[in-house]
């Protein structure tokens, strides 16, 4: 894991003769400011173009929580995107009513957007349904983390498919996306595991194709390059955060490996990437069927944000929320 040099040790960057500030054990380099935030810019282009992420990918938009994971890849992608060939770079919030953690999230995803002129699209989750999400949460009474991904994962899919664009990109980074694979691995939940491939593509006219840009990226990256780039995230936690034991035990046996063998997450990743790639190809056409109500994915008919609004209001809110969203990505076009 990357740390700052203490500015007592003179040390010199390996790219240029200014003082090192920042020590990358994997790639066994001491940096400067300048040359350490090219070096994790310059990872994520090599490891999107290794893998052919963004061929034929002219707009993109960047699903944004606020957090430093998601807002780090938006400043990347910014810093990146003429030599990705990317026509456009869009934003796009939920802001799910969840009080003060809510209120900081929409602001600094309106303040990275504009600092790096990227469109932006805020919407609240009230607008869309009538409840906030703690509203719903006491109306179906299901985990709040367990609804509110499902939420999001509808509203991403169907503000994409809406404005038209190419793909999603997704924040999630690697100790993330570790602990989800070996967690499923142990449980073998081996359909959840498979999701955890760089790329899930998409279907035409209902779901767009959704990436993991920073699946080579670890998480003690991020917090560096968003503090050297004093980009503004959230740093409270959202008050639903539920800290699940499994999953921390997993991430703790594996920074303790990392300790021991710098790279070794990195090497993990890419070995289970080959592996995962190969199950992937072979298991993950699975049945999709539009909803009947409101035309998004499902696998039985009707979805899980129509199945669920049905339970919360009385009447599958797939169909309003569509033609909502339909109505902000009209009025932001200028027809
Ligand atoms: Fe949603 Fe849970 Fe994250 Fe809060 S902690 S934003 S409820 S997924
Ligand atoms: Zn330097
Ligand atoms: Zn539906």
């Amino acid at each position: 894991m990357s740390f700052y040099i203490s500015s007592g040790f003179k040390v010199k960057c390996n790219k240029c003769s200014s003082q090192a500030i920042v020590r990358v054990p994997y790639a066994k380099l001491n940096l400067c400011r300048e040359h350490y935030l090219k070096y994790i810019e310059s990872r994520v282009y090599k490891f999107i173009e290794k893998r052919g992420l963004l061929k034929g990918v002219n707009s993109l938009l960047v699903a944004l929580s606020g957090g430093k994971d998601s807002l780090s890849l938006l400043y990347i992608l910014n810093e990146l995107k003429d030599a990705l060939g990317l026509k456009a770079v869009y934003g796009v919030h939920l802001d799910l009513g969840i009080g003060l953690y809510s209120e900081m999230s929409r602001k600094a995803v309106e303040l990275a957007c504009e600092n790096v002129n990227a469109k932006c699209f805020t919407v609240a989750l009230s607008e869309l349904v009538g409840h906030t999400l703690p509203e719903l949460v006491k109306l179906v009474k299901r985990p709040a983390c367990s609804l509110c991904g499902m939420i999001k994962r509808y509203f991403i899919n169907l503000f994409a498919v809406e404005l038209g664009v190419d793909a999603v990109s997704l924040g999630h980074h690697m100790d993330d996306i570790l602990v989800f694979i070996l967690k499923d691995f142990m449980l073998q939940d081996l359909v959840d595991m498979s999701k955890m491939v760089p790329a899930i593509p998409g279907i035409p006219g209902i779901a767009t194709s959704k990436l993991k840009l920073l699946y080579e990226t670890y998480e003690n990256d991020l917090l560096m390059y968003a503090s050297l780039r004093n980009i503004k995230y959230v740093e409270t936690d959202c008050p639903f955060k539920y800290r699940d034991p499994f999953k921390a035990s997993i991430r703790k046996m594996l920074d303790e490996l990392e300790e021991v063998m710098p790279g070794f997450k990195l090497s993990l990743a890419r070995r289970i990437f080959k592996n995962l790639s190969k199950y992937v190809s072979a298991n993950i056409e699975k049945k999709v069927v539009p909803c009947k109500y409101c035309g998004m994915p499902s696998s039985t008919g009707t979805c899980a944000f129509c199945r669920l609004t049905e339970r919360a209001t009385g009447a599958p809110l797939g169909p309003v929320t569509r033609e909502r969203i339909k109505n902000i990505v009209k009025l932001a076009r200028g027809y």
